[in-house]
């Protein structure tokens, strides 16, 4: 039994069975030093980021001191945003189904408030939510932290870089002294440092090398003239030819501008930014996620907490000034082991960014001429899959088994046609192979999923 086996913990039979069903095979460097702290009951303070296997860190550490008896929340996960919300929460999920009976509950704004209401009023066992909302419920006296065993402050530099702080320490006065809290930040300022101090108890603080290294993150950086940023873009495309790929801007504008570009080239892309209504930019990442778009162009806040795993490229349009941010960019290419591209346009007045990442990682910026791109001009970026609409969710108690059998029982189609299904409080998404497309449209018009009349729409 090697350290870094999940056997090597005082887990139960099911609970091993389920994280072997997941495929997790052996624990993350997080995981490792982590959970033996986290369940023995102990504070702890942990540097990790997205992609580290944080979630389960905590997840399966705090999964056992959860009493399902008891019909109130005892774990509540604070997350800087909705969509990383989403992601803790889908993740969470996965590994409570070996406990039965225990509920979570997301507590986001932009989502309706009475739903969330009634999930706590029937007790949910685990919150996960942003301040904001959490903070409402509590005035609203829609929650009660009184029964909390375990509070996990998520991504809490990013949370304080928001302005959370206020919020997050009026939650936390109505909290048991005697909770456990864990913290997990990318980076350890002043700011999260005071924070450990008040908010903490006698913390265990652990530490993971960067998740990212020269072997996994191929990086290059590429002097243009101003006007030559898109055509660069372009070049960059045509030559390394990725599969899925992410272009940070830095405004809404230039995301717009950019992604409207790509797409006149034969490269369907999909702009995200915070100006997008929360339903829009929840099917924007949808679409992403399940394939039927395969280039984002995103500002940072609007990208943070994306649930991708295979991300081949990330480009940044334009450098950012702090090479914090540039490095949690590229942080979301060559995950788990697999090869990963970040790209660099700069022009002159945008040296001194360069100079900075390469103070920063400690070694130099490989500056490539983008005369020497390779380019093939019948390159082109079009999915093989679309996203499909339907009119029924959660709230009318589909599974994705439901609409998966509708699919391929009645309206006649092969499993390889259907990819990711989402399932949404009142709506679900679906990637469909697009020549497949016809068929269920043609299914839906008078088609039938558990007995119910589904209006159904292409998105993309
Ligand atoms: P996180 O850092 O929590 O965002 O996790 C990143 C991804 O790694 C998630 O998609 C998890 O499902 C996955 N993951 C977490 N732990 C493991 C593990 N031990 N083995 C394989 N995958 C894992």
């Amino acid at each position: 039994m090697s350290g870094d086996s999940f056997s090597s913990l005082p887990l139960s039979k099911a609970q091993l069975a389920n994280l072997d069903s997941l495929g997790y095979q052996k624990m993350t460097p997080i995981q490792a030093q982590g959970i033996p702290h986290v369940l023995q009951g102990k504070d702890l303070i942990a540097q990790a980021k997205t992609g580290s296997g944080k979630t389960a860190t905590f997840g399966i550490g705090l999964l056992n001191h959860i009493n399902p008896r008891f019909f109130g929340v005892q774990v509540l996960v604070l997350c800087p945003t909705r969509e990383l919300a989403d992601q803790v929460g889908k993740e969470l999920r996965k590994l409570v189904r070996s406990t039965p009976n225990i509920k979570l509950v997301l507590l986001c704004g932009g989502k309706p408030f009475g739903f969330q209401k009634d999930s706590l009023k029937h007790g949910a066992h685990i919150a996960v939510g942003t301040p904001g909302r959490i903070q409402d419920h509590l005035t609203r006296e829609t929650l009660n932290l009184e029964g909390l065993k375990a509070l996990v402050l998520d991504e809490a530099d990013r949370m304080l870089d928001m302005g959370f702080a206020d919020v997050i320490n009026e939650i936390i006065e109505q909290t048991p002294e005697n909770r456990q809290t864990l913290l997990f930040s990318a980076t350890y300022p002043d700011t999260i440092k005071k924070m450990c101090h008040s908010v903490l108890h006698e913390p265990v603080t652990v530490k993971v090398e960067a998740e990212h290294h020269d072997s996994v993150i191929e990086q290059a950086f590429y002097q243009v003239k101003e006007h030559q940023r898109n055509d660069t873009l372009l070049a960059l495309f045509e030559h390394y030819q990725p599969e899925t790929t992410v272009v940070f801007c830095h405004t809404k504008i230039q995301c717009n501008e950019v992604a409207r570009f790509l797409d006149s080239h034969n490269i369907e892309a999909l702009a995200i930014h915070g100006d997008l209504e929360q339903r829009d930019r929840d099917q924007v990442l949808v679409r992403f996620a399940n394939k039927s778009c395969s280039v984002l162009v995103a500002t940072d806040v609007a990208a943070r907490g994306l649930d991708i795993k295979s991300l081949n490229a990330v480009i940044n349009f334009e450098l950012p000034r702090d090479p914090e941010i540039y490095v949690h960019r590229i942080g979301r290419t060559g995950r788990a082991g697999e090869t990963g591209i970040a790209l660099s346009l700069f022009i002159d007045s945008e040296k001194m960014r360069v100079k900075a990442v390469e103070e920063y990682q400690d070694k130099p910026c490989v500056i490539e001429n983008p005369k020497a791109l390779n380019r093939d001009a019948k390159f082109a970026v079009h999915p093989i899959m679309a996203t499909m609409q339907i009119d029924v969710g959660r709230k009318n108690k589909i599974r994705a088994g439901d609409i998966l059998g509708a699919l391929t029982g009645d309206a006649g189609l092969a499993g390889s046609q259907i990819g990711k299904i989402d399932i949404f409080e009142v709506q679900s998404y679906i990637a469909i192979d697009r020549k497949a497309l016809r068929k269920v449209l043609d299914y839906f018009a008078d088609g039938k999923i558990k007995g119910r009349s589904v209006r159904a729409r292409m998105i993309s």
